[in-house]
């Protein structure tokens, strides 16, 4: 059983689910059967745009979680290290999410077998207010009239409160400096086969969740799930497989397309980068927020290395340091870009590292099994 189409049989799970709601199916299969403490996942805020983590302990509170949220770039990695490392627990996580996750398991920030794994396939999010702005201008739209949105053949699509859509070339909003994070455009990974299962629609038949099965401990969960009730299966075929690895291998061409394009055509020169770091005020918030950064006491902190207030930061102490301590590790998760202040193309300049470290060593930051060659030991543990 490696490849499968599923679906819900729970009624009010299809009612709000993307596909066929085997994802929601199999966490509430997890939750009531007692193997996990609780569900990690995202729930809709206000609008489709705001995303929130949810920690669900109940089928109630699951349930409130169905559907892909595409605006909401948020990884939940750094939660579980920080707050739920003691819990057993299921996660939904897209790739660069698991990327991150291996990389804290590896640092020891937590134990791979107190969580299990459900993967969702990823083609891009969308920055919040860029997405707004683009369904305005492009679309002629309200977006708070938007229900949903989704990126299938070769257009992104939104889908209205009237129940009809609207559809734009993804490459002719892309050009235009909208649509997917520009380190999403970049993305390699579409498929995470780390997860125990990689849930998606690629190439299944209309309303089910094609599953990729990658662990033992993967199928365990499917079968589980289809024993006591909680989904429907039927298998998918050579044809549809087929498919799916089609896209997925249109997908990683176009990404590496966009890598030559950002990382070499357009990368900023030396002097660029210079005048960009220069406007950096060290306000450690992309270091706060990557998934990788996570030393028990930051160098960044130590007393001879700080500058009085009086001065300009002086950039190769923040970047130079943050660069050489986690750059060979950055999984291109874009956020470290989408919070600073100064709007410095920071992920540009540290996937560029890795992917020549990846190139030079055959380490990929997230996938590669075993420590980064060149792993420091007083960095094993995580911050408690
Ligand atoms: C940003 C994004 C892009 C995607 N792109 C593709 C794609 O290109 N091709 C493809 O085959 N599939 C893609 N998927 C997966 C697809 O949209 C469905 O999630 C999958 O098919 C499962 O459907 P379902 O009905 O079983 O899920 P549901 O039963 O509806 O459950 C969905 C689960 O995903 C969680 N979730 C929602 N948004 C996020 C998020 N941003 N991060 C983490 N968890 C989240 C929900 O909380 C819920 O637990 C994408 C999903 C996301 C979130
Ligand atoms: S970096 Fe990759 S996995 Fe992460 S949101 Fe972007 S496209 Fe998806
Ligand atoms: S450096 Fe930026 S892109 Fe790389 S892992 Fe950290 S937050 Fe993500
Ligand atoms: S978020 Fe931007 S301004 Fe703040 S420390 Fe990082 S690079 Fe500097």
């Amino acid at each position: 059983m490696k490849y499968l189409q599923a679906k819900a049989t729970d009624e009010e799970i299809l009612k709000n689910s993307e596909n066929g709601g085997a994802v929601t199916a199999i966490l509430l299969s997890l939750l009531e059967e007692d193997k996990v403490d609780g569900v990690l996942n995202l729930k809709k805020g206000d609008d489709v745009y705001d995303g929130i983590p949810a920690y669900s302990k109940t089928r109630e509170e699951l349930l409130e979680t169905s559907g892909s949220l595409h605006c909401a770039p948020i990884m939940t990695s750094y939660l579980i290290a920080q707050y739920l490392k003691d819990e057993r627990i299921a996660v939904t996580t897209k790739a660069c999410d698991l990327m991150a996750i291996d990389e804290i398991i590896k640092r020891k920030g937590m134990d791979r077998d107190n969580v299990f794994v459900i993967g969702l396939n990823c083609g891009g999010t969308v920055n919040p207010l860029t997405a707004e702005k683009m369904i305005e201008l492009f679309y002629d739209v309200d977006p708070s009239r938007v229900v949903s949105e989704e990126i299938s053949k070769g257009n992104f699509i939104i889908e209205l409160d009237d129940d009809t859509t609207k559809e734009v070339k993804i490459d002719d909003l892309e050009d235009e400096g909208f649509g997917r994070r520009q380190n999403c455009q970049r993305c390699e990974l579409k498929i995470p086969r780390k997860a125990d299962i990689a849930c998606g629609n690629w190439g299944s038949s209309k309303g089910y969740t094609f599953i990729e099965v990658n662990t033992e401990r993967g199928e365990q969960i499917v079968q589980d799930a289809i024993d006591k009730g909680y989904i429907e299966c039927k298998e998918a075929s050579e044809k549809q497989i087929a498919i799916r690895s089609k896209i997925e291998n249109v997908m990683i061409k176009m990404a590496k397309k966009k890598q030559k394009t950002q990382l070499e055509k357009e990368y900023p020169t030396t002097d660029e980068i210079h005048s960009y770091l220069t406007r950096c005020i060290k306000c450690y918030r992309c270091r706060d927020v990557c998934p990788i950064c996570n030393c028990k006491v930051c160098s960044l902190e130590k007393e001879q290395l700080q500058q009085p207030d009086t001065e300009e930061p002086d950039p190769l102490l923040m970047h130079g340091i943050r660069m050489s301590h986690m750059a060979f590790s950055c999984i291109n998760c874009g956020q470290c870009q989408d919070v600073c202040p100064m709007d410095i193309p920071l992920v540009k300049m540290y996937q560029k590292i890795q992917l020549k470290y990846r190139d030079a060593t055959g380490y990929i930051a997230g996938t590669s099994d075993g420590k980064i060659p060149m792993f420091s030991g007083e960095k094993e543990e995580i911050a408690e």
